[in-house]
C-alpha cells in the first residue's frame, strides 16, 4: 500500500527529497551490506531501457560485447603506477578461497583496464587485428565510505568500453566519438543536457593521457559527472606489453581508450526531472509509458469499463507503447493516480462508463499539466505524439534551468558568493595551475568540471584566471559536484 504522506519538497531538503522519491517509487533500497544497493524492479526497468539504447549505439559504432572476470590478480593493478595509486585505496581484496589462503590475493575489479589489456596482449599481433573494439556490461566494486543510492555505492553496474588502435589519432577519434555517443544518449533518451569537454590533470582518470566528460547540472545546482571517455595513450600498452606489428613491419605499442557510464545515470535522471510529487521519467526510458486506470462503481460498470480498457491496452501494445492496465480492485482511482504519479508514469488514461459510452478516454499528463478528453479511435498515434512532445519539453526545461543557473565572466567575489549560495555552473578563465585549482577547491569546494568544448565556450575568450588573475590558458567551468 502506498504511503500517503507528502514528500519532503526539493526546496526544504533536496537530499531528503531525493531519498524519498526513490523509496516512494520503489526504485532501490539499501542492502544488509553497508554501502551496497538493491535495485528494485521499477529502478531496474529504467536501467534496462538505458542499457538497451546504449548497447544499440555501441554496436552501431562497431563495438562487440565480451565478458572478463570479476577477479584481478593484485599484481596487475600495480603495473601502471598512476592507476594503482588511484584505485588501491578503494579496492576490495579476496585473500581466501575454498578455505585456503590464496597464493596471490585477488582484487574485485574496480575497473577492468588491467585484466582486459593483459588479454589484449595475447590477442593482438598485427595491425590487421586493429582496431579492437570491445565493450563489457558488468558490476564493479569501489569501497566507498560515504554512499548514496545510485550516485555512489560500493558495488554498481556499468559498461566499460576498451579499445585498441594503431595510432594516437585513431585512439583520440574513438575517445571523442564515444563522448559524442554518450552526449546523444543523455540528450535524446534522458532529456538531460550536458556540457562536454576535457578534464584538467587533477580530475583525469588514473592512468589516462586525457579524460573527457559529460557534465550535467542537477536541480539543486550541483554538477554530476554523467559519463567519461579516456584516451589512455600507450600507458597500459607499455605496462601490459600490448604490441603489434605495424604495416611497415616494425613493432609498436597499441593506443588504448576506455569509456564508461553506470547506474549513476538513474540518479542523474531522478535529480534532473523529478518534482515534489515524485519521479518524473522521460517517456523513452519509462518502464510504463502509459497507465490505464478504469473507473467504475457497480459490477456492470466494471465489466463494461474493463472490457474497453483491455481493448485500449491491446491496441497500444500493438503500437509498441509500454502500457499497464491497473485493474486492482478495492483501491480508489485517486489512490492509483497518486501512486503512478510518484512512479513517474508519463501518461495516464482514465476510463469511466461515460467515456465508454461516448467513445472517449481522459488523458492526464505527468508533466506539462492539463487533462484532455480524447477519442478512442486513433489513440496510439496521438499518445506517441504526446510522448515525443513531453520528451522534448523535458529537455527544453532542463536546458533552460541549467542556463538560468550558469554565470559567465564572474569576478572572484561573485564566484565565492555563487559557490557559497545558489550554486550552478560558473564559466571563467583558468591559468592552468594545479595549485590555483587546489586552492579554489579548498576555499569553495568547487572543482573544474570541464574545460568546455568549443560550442560551449563564451563568445569572447576570458583573458585572465578567475581566481589568481594570471593569464588564462583556457576557459573552465566550475561547480560543486556530486
Ligand atoms: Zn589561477
Amino acid at each position: 500500500m502506498a504511503d500517503s504522506k507528502a514528500l519532503t519538497t526539493r526546496e526544504q531538503d533536496f537530499s531528503a527529497w531525493y531519498n524519498e522519491v526513490i523509496a516512494r517509487a520503489e526504485l532501490a533500497d539499501y542492502s544488509p551490506v553497508r554501502g551496497c544497493m538493491v535495485i528494485r524492479p521499477n529502478g531496474y526497468a529504467i536501467w534496462e531501457h538505458m542499457q538497451r539504447a546504449l548497447d544499440r549505439m555501441f554496436k552501431d559504432t562497431g563495438h562487440q560485447n565480451a565478458y572478463f572476470p570479476l577477479f584481478i590478480p593484485q599484481s596487475f593493478l600495480s603495473r601502471e603506477a598512476e592507476h594503482v595509486e588511484g584505485f588501491a585505496p578503494e579496492t576490495a581484496v579476496v585473500t581466501h578461497g575454498g578455505g585456503k589462503e590464496l597464493e596471490e590475493p585477488l582484487v574485485v575489479r574496480p575497473t577492468s583496464e588491467t585484466i582486459i589489456y593483459a588479454m589484449y596482449a595475447k590477442w593482438i599481433q598485427s595491425y590487421r587485428d586493429l582496431p579492437l573494439l570491445i565493450n563489457q556490461w558488468a558490476n564493479v566494486v569501489r569501497w566507498e565510505m560515504r554512499t548514496r543510492l545510485f550516485l555512489r555505492t560500493t558495488e554498481f553496474l556499468w559498461q566499460e568500453g576498451h579499445t585498441a588502435h594503431a595510432t594516437e589519432a585513431d585512439a583520440e577519434e574513438e575517445t571523442l566519438r564515444m563522448l559524442g555517443v554518450y552526449r546523444t544518449f543523455m540528450e535524446e533518451w534522458m532529456a538531460m543536457p550536458v556540457l562536454t569537454g576535457r578534464k584538467t590533470d587533477s580530475e583525469r582518470f588514473a592512468g589516462a593521457l586525457r579524460t573527457y566528460s559529460c557534465e550535467a547540472l542537477m536541480q539543486d545546482n550541483r554538477a554530476l559527472q554523467a559519463g567519461t571517455s579516456h584516451n589512455l595513450g600507450q600507458n597500459f600498452a607499455r605496462a601490459f606489453e600490448v604490441t603489434f606489428q605495424t604495416e611497415e613491419g616494425s613493432l609498436d605499442f597499441v593506443w588504448n581508450t576506455s569509456w564508461g557510464v553506470s547506474t549513476r545515470l538513474v540518479g542523474a535522471l531522478i535529480m534532473t526531472h523529478s518534482d515534489d510529487k515524485g519521479l518524473v521519467c522521460p517517456p523513452r526510458l519509462a518502464q510504463w509509458q502509459v497507465v490505464i486506470v478504469p473507473i467504475y462503481r457497480t459490477d456492470s460498470e466494471r465489466a463494461t469499463v474493463l472490457e474497453a480498457a483491455e481493448r485500449i491496452r491491446r491496441e497500444l501494445v500493438a503500437a509498441d507503447i509500454r502500457v499497464h492496465l491497473d485493474a486492482r480492485d478495492g483501491m480508489k482511482p485517486g489512490a492509483k493516480y497518486y501512486e503512478w504519479e510518484a512512479r513517474g508514469v508519463p501518461l495516464r488514461l482514465e476510463v469511466g462508463p461515460r467515456d465508454v459510452a461516448a467513445g472517449t478516454v481522459m488523458l492526464a499528463r505527468r508533466t506539462g499539466g492539463g487533462k484532455d478528453s480524447l477519442p478512442m479511435t486513433g489513440l496510439a498515434p496521438r499518445l506517441a505524439a504526446e510522448m515525443d512532445a513531453m520528451q522534448r519539453s523535458l529537455l527544453d526545461a532542463a536546458l533552460a534551468r541549467r542556463e538560468a543557473a550558469s554565470v559567465r565572466g564572474a569576478s572572484k567575489e561573485q564566484f565565492i558568493e555563487i559557490m557559497e549560495g545558489a550554486g550552478g555552473f560558473v564559466y571563467g578563465g583558468f591559468c592552468g595551475s594545479a595549485a590555483c585549482e587546489a586552492e579554489i577547491k579548498e576555499r569553495t569546494k568547487a572543482t573544474i568540471r570541464v574545460l568546455p568544448d568549443a560550442e560551449f565556450r563564451s563568445p569572447v575568450a576570458p583573458t585572465h584566471c578567475l581566481w589568481c588573475n594570471g593569464p588564462s590558458v583556457s576557459e573552465a567551468v566550475w561547480a560543486k559536484a556530486y
